[in-house]
């Protein structure tokens, strides 16, 4: 990259640093931003440092919000006593562009994996678990169908039991190792209608 001067090398490289993005794609969104105006890159940056400073987890919820609490938490026409538990905030992004469901969640933020050494800990587990000290009818866990993600329905579904609360897993039919949010919304509506008792 030295035919470069050395701030666009850097703002290729400062792109490609991102997911998804190679070193063509990189050099494409560089020279774009390049070509735009002042004001429209101002606003650019700015929404990307506003968002990194004010966006915080939901009390409740722990999904990203940059409230207290999550729009989802805050809409008491939502059942509250139904909790979907997903892996992220993708995740419940892609439940909610279905329309149909009117729970409310929980963001675990990862998934179990004792290969990458990830353990019950260090997800939201433990807030989950005070989450359902309060009145809660069914705990619905749509975790990816990844061994991570089976893994994690297997561990949050033995945790919950004792409690007597209902526990159900969303249907298969979700493709194995599917991000969700890459899953079109019959699909996720028909692995939500479909859910078993775990
Ligand atoms: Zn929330």
């Amino acid at each position: 990259m030295e035919y470069y001067s050395r701030q666009i090398s850097r703002l290729i490289q400062e792109l490609s640093a991102l997911p998804g993005i190679g070193a063509k794609t990189a050099q494409r969104l560089a020279f774009h931003i390049l070509n735009m105006s002042e004001e429209a890159v101002q606003a650019l940056s700015a929404s990307i440092i506003e968002a990194k400073q004010n966006v915080c987890y939901c009390r409740e919820c722990y999904t990203l919000t940059d409230e207290e609490l999550c729009p989802i938490c805050k809409d008491s026409a939502r059942d509250h006593k139904v909790i979907m538990v997903v892996e992220n905030t993708r995740d419940l992004a892609a439940y909610e562009k279905t329309g149909k469901y009117e729970g409310v969640y929980h963001v675990l933020h990862g998934a179990i994996s004792p290969m990458l050494g990830i353990g019950p800990n260090d997800i939201r587990l433990k807030e989950l678990m005070q989450r359902l000290a309060k009145e809660v009818d069914e705990v619905i866990i749509a975790t990816n169908s990844s061994l991570e993600g089976e893994t994690t329905a297997m561990y949050v579904s033995k945790l919950i039991k004792p409690t007597g609360i209902r526990v159900t897993r969303i249907a298969s039919g979700v493709p194995v190792g599917g991000d969700l949010e890459y899953i079109d919304e019959v699909t996720l509506l028909r692995a939500l209608e479909g859910r078993r008792e775990l």
